[in-house]
C-alpha cells in the first residue's frame, strides 16, 4: 500500500490535553514496567472505593486454567460511582441529553434526576424479587431509561444482560435463556427513522418459551397497542410513581459481575461475554478521560446503541464515571435525511464525536452537500471503532466532517477487552491514516506468525495478541469457561488471542487488517482483506467494498471482490477492469481480484460490521450451509447475493 500521510498533533490541541507526547511515553513505560503501582494509582484516582482491594493483580493465562483478578478484595459500587458520588460538586449538571427519533424531541436528565431515577428502579426491582447476584434483561429503544435500568441493576447488585432492541424474537429467547434472566425490561415499541418496532410484541414471542421470566416491566414510548399478561407485566411508570428514591448501593466485591453481553455474531454463534466490577470501571473511565481527551463541561457524543459493548462503556459507564455530558441518540444517520448528525452536531453543540466505519462509509456514499450544510465548529475530536477504517473514508472524515481540525481516534477494541486497547490520544499520537495507531497503557500487544506461532519483532504481519491481563478484560464466558479458555487461549498458549491479524510498522504503529480467519492465501501469499478493501474504496465510483477468498485451481485461493457503487454509479465492465488495476497499482501484481460482483447492499451483522464469513459462503457456492445468520440486519441483501453470484 502506497506510504500514507501523518497528520501531526495540532498544537491547540496537545496544549490543553490530559496527555501530550512525552507523558504518553513514560506513563506507558511506567505501565508496563510496574503494572501493579501503575494500575493501583489509576484506580485510586478513578474510582471512589468502599473498602480498598488487597491485591492489584492475580492471573493465570493458563495452559491448565485460566483466571484473571483485578483488585481482589476491593469494595465498591459503580452506580454509587457514576451517580452519587457527583452529586455535591454537579448534582444540577446534565448527565444524558437525549436527542429523540423526531427532530423535534428531545430532553435531559442532571445527574440528581439520574440518580433519582435509578434508585426508584433500584427499588421496583427488588420488590419483584431481584437480588444481588441475579441476571436482569434489558431490551429497549435508545431512551435515557436503558441507562437508569442499567445503572439500576448495578446499585442493587443485580447482572444486566442488554439485548440490541433490533433483534428478533428468537435472538432475545435465546439470550434470556443463556444467561437464566428472570426479569425483562423492555418498552412498548421503539421508534428509529419513523418507524416503530413492536418491541413488547418481539417480548412476549420470545417470553412464550422463558417460563421463568416472572416480571416484566414496560417502558411507554409511542403508547402504541400491546398484549398484556396481568401476573407478569408492569408498566414503568406506575411502578415508578410508587417507589421510594432512597435505595441504598449493594457494596460490590471488585470481581463480582457487572454485566453479560453477547458478541456481534461476526464469526459465529454469539458469546456471552462476562465483565466483572472493579477492573472493567476503572478501565472504563481512564480510556473515556485520555482517549477521547475528554475535558470538563463538554458535550460527547457516542452514535452507538447501549445493546453493544460500546454503548454500555461509552454511552454509560465510561463517561457518568468522569462526570460528563453524554449523548444518547434514539434515531439513524439518515432519518430525516442525511445530515441528521451533523445537525444533532450543531443542536446540541456536542464536542467529542464516535462512531463507526459503517456511517462512516454510508454518509460519503451520499456526499459532501449534507454534511456542508452544517457548521460542526463545535467539534474537537472524532472517534471510530468497530471495523478497519479504511484510509480513503478516514480522510473523508477527518477533511469533510473535521474540517482537517479534529484528530481522528481510530479505536481498536472488542466486547471482550471492555474498553480500548489499542488508539491514539488526540494530544500525543500523530496519525496515520487506517492505523489504530499505538496501545493505550499496560496493554502489551504482540504479533505472533499465524502459523507457527512464535514472536514478530519489529515490523511484520501477524496474529494479534495481548501478553498480559489489562482490568476490562473479560473474564469468562457466562456459563462456559472452557469455551472462554478454547476460544481465547489455546491457539497462542500464553496469549490472549485477538481474532483479528495486524500489521505493524517500523514505527511500531498497529495496523489492523481484519479477522484472521478471513485473510486470503494467493498463491503462497497473505493477504488481508482490510488492505484489498481499501485499494477497491480509492476509486471514486466505489462506495463500500467487501474481499474474501474462494477455491482457485491454481492460486489455491482467488480473491473475490463484493462492490457496492456510489449512489448514481452504473456498474459496467470498464470499471470491473479499472477496480483490477487499481488494486494491482496499489498493492502488487500478487493482488489480482479475479472476481468482481456488484452488490447493491453487502450482509451486516445489526451492529454494521461486514460478515465475511457468508460473503465467503456464496463465493464458494456453497449457499446451502450458510451458518449462524440470526445476527443479520437484513436478510433480503443475502438472497440478491446469492441469485447474482458470480461463481455458479
Ligand atoms: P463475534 O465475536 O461474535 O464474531 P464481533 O467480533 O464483531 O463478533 P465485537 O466485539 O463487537 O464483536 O467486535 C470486535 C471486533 O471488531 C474486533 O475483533 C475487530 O475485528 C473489529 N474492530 C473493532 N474496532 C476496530 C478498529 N478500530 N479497527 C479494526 N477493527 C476493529
Ligand atoms: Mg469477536
Amino acid at each position: 500500500m502506497s506510504e500514507s500521510k501523518i497528520h501531526e498533533v495540532p498544537s491547540d490541541i496537545a496544549a490543553r490535553a490530559h496527555i501530550d507526547h512525552d507523558q504518553y511515553q513514560s506513563l506507558y513505560q511506567r505501565s508496563v514496567e510496574d503494572p501493579e503501582g501503575f494500575w493501583a494509582e489509576q484506580a485510586d484516582r478513578f474510582v471512589t472505593w468502599f473498602k480498598k482491594w488487597d491485591k492489584v493483580m492475580d492471573y493465570s493465562y493458563g495452559p491448565d486454567d485460566v483466571f484473571i483478578r483485578w483488585f481482589d478484595g476491593g469494595k465498591l459500587n459503580v452506580a454509587y460511582n457514576c451517580l452519587d458520588r457527583h452529586l455535591d460538586t454537579r448534582g444540577d449538571q446534565i448527565a444524558i441529553v437525549w436527542e429523540g427519533d423526531d427532530p423535534s424531541v428531545d430532553r435531559s436528565l442532571t445527574y440528581r434526576e439520574l440518580h433519582a431515577e435509578v434508585c426508584k428502579l433500584g427499588n421496583v426491582l427488588k420488590s419483584r424479587g431481584v437480588k444481588k447476584g441475579d441476571r436482569v434483561c434489558i431490551y429497549m429503544p435508545m431512551v435515557p431509561e436503558a441507562a437508569v435500568a442499567m445503572l439500576a441493576c448495578a446499585r442493587i447488585g443485580a447482572v444486566h444482560s442488554v439485548v440490541f432492541g433490533g433483534f428478533s424474537p428468537d435472538s432475545l429467547r435465546d439470550r434470556i435463556l443463556d444467561s437464566d434472566c428472570r426479569v425483562l425490561i423492555t418498552a412498548d415499541e421503539s421508534l428509529r427513522g419513523g418507524r416503530q418496532v413492536p418491541l413488547k410484541k418481539n417480548a412476549d414471542q420470545a417470553l412464550a418459551e422463558c417460563p421463568d421470566v416472572s416480571t416484566c416491566l414496560v417502558i411507554q414510548r409511542t403508547g402504541g397497542e400491546v398484549a398484556w399478561n396481568g401476573e407478569r407485566d408492569l408498566w414503568y411508570h406506575e411502578a415508578m410513581a410508587e417507589a421510594s428514591v432512597d435505595c441504598e448501593p449493594e457494596p460490590m466485591d471488585a470481581e463480582d459481575p457487572l454485566f453479560i453481553l453477547y458478541t456481534s455474531g461476526s464469526t459465529g454463534k454469539p458469546k456471552g461475554v462476562l465483565h466483572t466490577t472493579g477492573g472493567y470501571l476503572v478501565f472504563a473511565a481512564m480510556t473515556h478521560l485520555y482517549t477521547f481527551d475528554y475535558q470538563d463541561g463538554e458535550m460527547y457524543w457516542c452514535t452507538a446503541d447501549v445493546g453493544w459493548v460500546t454503548g454500555h462503556t461509552y454511552i454509560v459507564y465510561g463517561p457518568l464515571a468522569n462526570g460528563a455530558k453524554t449523548l444518547m441518540f434514539e434515531g439513524v444517520p439518515n432519518y430525516p435525511d442525511n445530515s441528521r448528525f451533523w445537525q444533532v452536531v450543531d443542536k446540541h453543540q456536542v464536542n467529542i464525536f464516535y462512531t463507526a466505519p459503517t456511517a462512516i462509509r454510508a454518509l460519503m456514499r451520499a456526499g459532501t452537500d449534507p454534511v456542508k450544510a452544517t457548521s460542526r465548529s463545535s467539534l474537537r475530536i472524532l472517534g471510530t471503532v468497530g471495523e478497519p477504517i479504511n484510509p480513503e473514508a478516514w480522510e473523508w472524515y477527518y477533511q469533510v466532517v473535521g474540517d482537517s481540525r479534529c484528530p481522528v481516534v481510530d479505536t481498536w477494541w472488542q466486547t471482550e477487552t471492555g474498553g480500548h486497547l489499542i488508539t491514539p490520544l488526540p494530544g500525543a499520537t500523530p496519525l496515520k491514516p487506517g492505523s489504530a495507531t499505538r496501545p493505550f497503557f499496560g496493554v502489551v500487544p504482540a504479533l505472533v506468525d499465524a502459523s507457527e506461532g512464535t514472536l514478530i519483532d519489529g515490523a511484520g504481519e501477524g496474529a494479534l495478541v495481548i501478553t498480559r491481563p489489562w482490568p476490562g478484560q473479560m473474564r469468562t464466558v457466562h456459563g462456559d469457561h472452557q469455551r472462554f479458555i478454547d476460544t481465547y487461549f489455546k491457539q497462542y498458549p500464553g496469549y490472549y488471542f485477538s481474532g483479528d491479524g495486524s500489521r505493524r510498522d517500523a514505527d511500531g504503529y498497529y495496523w489492523i487488517t481484519g479477522r484472521i480467519d478471513d485473510v486470503l492465501n494467493v498463491s503462497g501469499h497473505r493477504l488481508g482483506t482490510a488492505e484489498i478493501e481499501s485499494a477497491l474504496v480509492l476509486h471514486e465510483a466505489v462506495a463500500e467494498a467487501a474481499v474474501v477468498g474462494y477455491p482457485h485451481d491454481i492460486k489455491g485461493q482467488g480473491i473475490y471482490a463484493y462492490v457496492t457503487t456510489m449512489a448514481g454509479v452504473e456498474p459496467t465492465d470498464a470499471l470491473k477492469q479499472e477496480l483490477v488495476k487499481l488494486v494491482r497499482t496499489e498493492i502488487g501484481p500478487i493482488a489480482t481480484v479475479d472476481i468482481i460482483q456488484w452488490a447493491p447492499g453487502l450482509p451486516k451483522t445489526r451492529s454494521g460490521k461486514i460478515m465475511r464469513r457468508i460473503l465467503r459462503k456464496i463465493a464458494a457456492n456453497e449457499v446451502s450451509a450458510l451458518g449462524d445468520t440470526s445476527t443479520l440486519a437484513d436478510p433480503t441483501v443475502v438472497e440478491d447475493l446469492i441469485d447474482h453470484r458470480a461463481n455458479q
